[in-house]
């Protein structure tokens, strides 16, 4: 492994209070199991709230690099960030385009993904005034989030006073249900994509995201847009994920202490101690997106869900004590050997010991909020395998 940071920012990285390490080689090899998956598809790649929290720079060029030329951004500014990293790749816009960004669009090569009546409006009003320009068309086939509708998509391809310079060069749609592999929308979805597909033939055509490339070839069409599977995240519930892991959060131990049987930890004294413990402090908390919802006791869920956050240090899982904090996080270390543990030390909230899922899971949410809510108060290094 190489690290590639600099000494500077190795110094910063070795006494951070939160640090995050990236690995783009697992992210660029994740990258090129999901392309092998989508079979004769092309594969995109998905760079959306800073690459999943991994950095759009960094993350972008990777994934430039191992050949990755469609990417889709939800907002022209990680569109217009992204086109420095790749030069020649073609950005779709997910959020589609406003009047007054149009120069943006234009001056950094993106292309607007139009999902709505009052933006297909807009555009060909733009298309009147500049000329040719290509863009993406979004379909709705039941999400009911963004896309035009069905009929209305059908009704323009086979549209002859339609204007010459309306050029669609993708229509897509996004499966409601791709990570639960039983629900019948998916066949649904499937099929009334299929009738806009053909309604659109020469025109590339997309429809699924991470999971529904493991759905099968049926769901691949020209463009798969795999996002959360390149991040290492889980994308299909109850499928063992074959991803490799690619962020590892570590928060260091700002003190460890001894308390005895009998007393409580945290606000709201929401774990009481029943033996004679030791307890590490380490320097996250919710601001940081290490969720208040994962505390061992003390909030709703764990009515609902009894098991809360763990994180790992010393060879051992370890769990959170009481209720997470907004700088701070206790955990429970007394079934370590005495001394394992010292201030300094780092403690794993989630990499390749702790799945992003697993911290996702006690916090009654999904690895996509877990990444994307990392905050800003973290020190990050990327690594990679030497060529
Ligand atoms: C976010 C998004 C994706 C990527 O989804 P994942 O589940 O992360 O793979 C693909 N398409 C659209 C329209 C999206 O909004």
């Amino acid at each position: 492994m190489t690290d590639l940071t600099d000494d500077y920012e190795d110094d910063r990285f070795g006494s951070a209070g939160l640090r995050l390490t990236v690995d783009l080689t697992a992210m660029t090899d994740n990258w090129k199991d999901l392309a092998r998956r989508s079979g004769k598809a092309r594969t995109a790649a998905v760079v959306k709230a800073d690459a999943y929290g991994t950095g759009i720079e960094d993350a972008g060029e990777a994934l430039y690099l191992a050949g990755a030329r469609d990417f889709f951004v939800a907002t022209v500014d990680e569109g217009v960030t992204l086109r420095l990293y790749a030069p020649d790749a073609r950005i779709f816009v997910l959020c589609g385009i406003w009047p007054g960004t149009e120069r943006r669009f234009f001056e950094n090569d993106l292309v607007p993904v139009i999902s709505s009546e009052e933006q297909l409006a807009f555009w060909m009003a733009v298309l009147a005034d500049y000329g040719d320009y290509p863009c993406a068309l979004h379909v709705d086939t039941g999400f009911n989030r963004l896309g035009i509708d069905m009929d209305e998509a059908v009704a323009l391809a086979d549209d002859v006073s339609r204007p010459a310079s309306f050029a669609p060069v993708l229509v897509m749609s996004h499966l409601a249900c791709g990570d639960d592999h039983s629900s019948p929308m998916n066949r649904q979805q499937l099929e009334s994509f299929r009738r806009v597909s053909a309604a659109y033939e020469g025109i590339d055509s997309s429809l699924s995201a991470s999971a529904g490339i493991f759905l099968g070839s049926d769901y691949h069409f020209d463009l798969t847009r795999p996002g959360i599977s390149i991040y290492g995240g889980e994308a299909v519930s109850g499928l063992a994920n074959p991803m490799r892991p690619v962020v590892t959060a570590e928060a260091r131990v700002i003190q460890v202490r001894t308390v005895k049987a009998g007393q409580s930890v945290s606000y709201g004294r929401a774990m009481q101690l029943t033996r004679d413990s030791r307890l590490a402090v380490v320097s996250a908390g919710y601001a940081d997106g290490y969720m208040r919802s994962q505390s061992s006791g003390g909030v709703p869920l764990r009515q609902i869900l009894p098991q809360g956050g763990h994180g790992f240090i010393a060879g051992r899982r370890v769990p959170v004590a009481g209720r997470i904090t907004m700088d701070l996080t206790i955990f429970d270390i007394t079934d370590l050997p005495d001394n394992a543990i010292t201030a300094g030390d780092y403690v794993e909230l989630f990499g390749s010991n702790v799945a992003v899922d697993e911290v996702a899971r006690s916090a009654g949410t999904i690895g996509y909020e877990i990444l994307t809510s990392m905050g800003l108060r973290h020190e990050r290094r990327y690594i990679a395998e030497e060529e």
